[in-house]
């Protein structure tokens, strides 16, 4: 019996290259990969594809009718034999177009006369060429409706074609056409299609069965049934995705963890001396945040919300939580800088209260650590001994945390900044170190739409701090287009100069830091249409790198100003020192790359301008020009970019002005990408499922089978009642990509 297990060979025959070809180039290995491989589109019987405007060798895809059919004998000059000639007359929608078949033996030529007869109607594909005037086909390959297509000595295949026909992803020597007879064949010979979908649930959500969808989308006579079968399978595919992410909550939320409540006033202590109070927003998180951290069970919270929503000072609470209840916290940053700016900011708003031990500190207090790749032996060796000890009851740090040796007496809390950077599996190796599970909060910056959160991040309960605190004041963001204004640059710096005359300061950011190099994690920006991706092309002219622009600018435009440069191949006691005294002000402008990105906070700084902006992406943008307007001052942000009105580099950058709405700027982050970019490849384990669902478009889908998928699981936790499904999710659960799954 030959089922959706069975390998190619059943289908394919003994064409050993044609297998390996479908093996290599499109991952097509059984027969159920093969009826898995849907068409890329459709063509429309009676379409005739520009026939107006074609080239001489262009490959041609013609739908029509044979209008006349004359087979012809000649003598072939070459070989001195008789031979054969049908001549037909393909008649199309618009204009009509020669095909001529050749034949040697007078038997393959009556056959193909007899198929090619006046009537028949089929889809021809070929190279055209020029023929006294016309254009004509050559020996076309083709599918005829309605009749046999096989050739001679092949096993029979019969199917008729409706009004569309299926045209398939191929690959070198692998055509579209034998891709649809070898479907056409397989779905003649599987019976039995496994579905993965439960009755209930289809009936509930209104989806047809396996069976048909596969004859919908393989063979329909119209794009409605096209559209049925798709909203199947993305249905499908949310479900088996969101059925391991319902388990993989589960089993977290049966995990023990230590509840963490009450104990010591560290925290009431911290709140007693905080300079404002806190927000609605951030008061309800917090309340959140307490109720997990009181449960025997792990928390996993996503907490999102712009830059300088206050998110800090929500994980700082939690960390003091859970350090009055005996345990520690660790805060783990992105980057050097950034784990620097967390570890004196924390330091600073603890005051006393981090001086734990200390003469003169708090007797609540407690100690507060940094550990960093960059730091000295005996820095990182005293750091570690607090952290092993339970001294430390909070240690802010980068990778460096992540590393086999580094221990904690107690780890109870893990506060990921800036989600994006991280992967899980990251993420999986600091929660290792604890003896518990520690509760993990997650903080991003990025707006996450809730269907991305619900995919990517579907293990976690997610928070979102929507107001800003009182007294941030309003940026305004311009577009300098070069490209049509290319003295406007002159006004760019002025602009520049009069901030720093009213004493504030200046961010200058560029996408390189030399003229080769790129900063760290950053990527050159993908334009993407509907089915390729096309790398944007090298621009001609090179793009502004910071050692560069600071040495133009000090000797140039801003001559006489205090100027200096900041970026990730800098060591660290000259990052530091740069920061520092931009922060104490004795920096009037900080020309830098997108070090400056995330967390970076000088209140005093007003203004930034991002050179060849069209570089960055769009949630880049937002989060950086986050970066002023901080300390009630208003900001002005300045894109500058040679790209052209009208093109997509340029109406990114138009959106970004346009509104500073960040979820709004997220969702078309998303929709102009492709779900692999979107989830990142060091991020998710589900990339590999997301072939047809489009995480923003299929919002509905996403939704419902997230519902579906928690209701099967409350009545029937192992799937045992849908065996198909139990072995869809298993599959992805033990897929390499999902590896992190066991981990945690
Ligand atoms: P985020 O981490 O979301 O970027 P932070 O927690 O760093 O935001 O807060 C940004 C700035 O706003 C900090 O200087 C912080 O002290 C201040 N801040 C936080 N919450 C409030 C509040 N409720 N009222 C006033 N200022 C606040
Ligand atoms: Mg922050």
């Amino acid at each position: 019996m030959i089922t959706v297990d069975s390998p190619l060979t059943v289908v394919v025959g003994d064409q050993a290259t044609k297998r390996k070809r479908m093996a290599e180039g499109l991952g097509l290995h059984t027969v159920g990969d093969l009826l898995r491989h849907f068409p890329r589109r459709y063509v429309k019987a009676g379409e005739l594809t520009r026939v107006a405007d074609l080239h001489e060798g262009e490959v041609l895809t013609v739908v029509g009718e044979i209008a006349r059919s004359e087979l012809k004998q000649y003598r072939d000059r070459r070989t001195n034999r008789m031979a054969f000639r049908l001549e037909t007359v393909l008649q199309t929608d618009g204009p009509r177009l020669r095909m001529t078949f050749f034949a040697k033996s007078a038997h393959t030529a009556r056959w193909q006369e007899g198929r090619l007869a006046v009537g028949r109607r089929g889809v021809f594909v070929g190279q055209v060429s020029s023929f006294r005037g016309e254009w004509q086909l050559t020996n076309p390959k083709m599918i005829l409706f309605g009749v046999s297509n096989a050739e001679e000595g092949e096993a029979d295949v019969v199917d008729s074609y409706g009004d569309l026909y299926p045209i398939y992803p191929q690959t070198k020597g692998v055509e579209s056409w034998d891709i649809q007879r070898a479907v056409s064949f397989a779905r003649s010979v599987v019976d039995d299609v496994p579905d993965l979908i439960p009755e209930s649930v289809m009936d509930e959500h209104d989806l047809v069965d396996a069976r048909t969808a596969l004859d919908l989308v393989h063979a329909p006579d119209t794009f409605a049934q096209v559209e049925v079968a798709r909203r199947r399978y993305r249905f499908e595919e949310a479900l088996v995705t969101q059925v391991v992410l319902a388990r993989r909550r589960a089993y977290l939320h049966a995990q023990g963890a230590q509840a963490r409540t009450g104990g010591g006033g560290l925290l009431a202590a911290f709140d007693a001396r905080l300079p404002f109070e806190l927000t609605a927003g951030q008061r309800e998180v917090a309340e959140a945040v307490e109720a997990d951290l009181a449960q025997p069970h792990p928390m996993n919270r996503l907490l999102q919300g712009e830059v300088g929503s206050g998110k800090t000072v929500v994980a700082l609470r939690a960390m003091l939580r859970v350090v009055d209840s005996g345990g520690q916290a660790a805060l783990l940053a992105p980057t050097e800088v950034l784990a620097q700016q967390h570890f004196r900011s924390i330091t600073a708003m603890l005051g006393d209260l981090a001086a734990g031990g200390m003469l003169g500190g708090a007797a609540d207090g407690t100690t507060v650590a940094l550990l960093t790749g960059s730091m000295g032996k005996a820095a990182r060796a005293e750091a570690m001994s607090r952290m092993a000890s339970g001294e430390a009851g909070i240690t802010v740090g980068t990778h460096a945390l992540l590393e086999d040796k580094v221990m904690f007496a107690d780890l109870g809390l893990v506060v990921v900044d800036e989600q994006h950077r991280f992967g899980v599996e990251q993420r999986a190796a600091l929660t290792d170190k604890a003896g518990f599970p520690p509760h993990v909060l997650v903080m991003t910056a990025t707006p996450i739409p809730r269907t991305v959160a619900m995919t990517v991040f579907g293990d976690l309960e997610v928070s979102t701090l929507t107001e800003l605190p009182a007294g941030r004041a309003p940026i305004q963001t311009n577009v300098v287009p070069l490209a049509e204004q290319p003295t406007w640059i002159d006004r760019v710096w002025q602009r520049v100069r009069e901030e720093v005359e009213k004493g504030h300061q200046a961010y200058v950011v560029c996408p390189r830091i030399t003229g080769d190099e790129l900063e760290e994690g950053e990527r050159d920006v993908l334009e993407v249409g509907e089915d390729d991706e096309v790398p944007v092309p090298a621009p001609k002219q090179s793009l502004s790198a910071v050692t560069e622009v600071v040495e133009q600018l000090a000797s140039g435009p801003l001559a006489g100003l205090r100027v200096e440069m900041l970026h990730g191949k800098l060591p660290p006691d000259e990052k530091d020192r740069v920061m520092r005294a931009f922060a104490a002000g004795e920096i009037d402008v900080l020309v830098s790359t997108t070090v400056i990105e995330v967390g970076v906070d000088v209140a005093n700084a007003t203004t930034m301008v991002l050179l060849d902006a069209d570089r960055f992406g769009i949630s880049q943008l937002h989060q950086m020009r986050g970066r002023v307007g901080r300390g009630g001052l208003p900001g002005l942000c300045l894109l500058v970019s040679h790209a052209e009105a009208g093109s997509p580099a340029r109406e990114r950058l138009d959106a970004v002005a346009a509104t500073t709405d960040g979820f709004a700027l997220s969702r078309l982050d998303l929709d102009q990408r492709r779900e692999g970019d979107v989830l990142g490849s060091s991020q998710s384990g589900f990339r590999s499922s997301l072939t047809m669902l489009r995480v923003l478009r299929d919002e509905d889908t996403i939704v419902a089978a997230r519902q579906a998928a928690v209701g099967l699981l409350e009545r029937d936790p192992d799937l045992g009642s849908a065996p198909a499904l139990a072995a869809a999710v298993a599959e992805l659960e033990q897929s390499r990509q999902s590896d992190f799954m066991e981990k945690a």
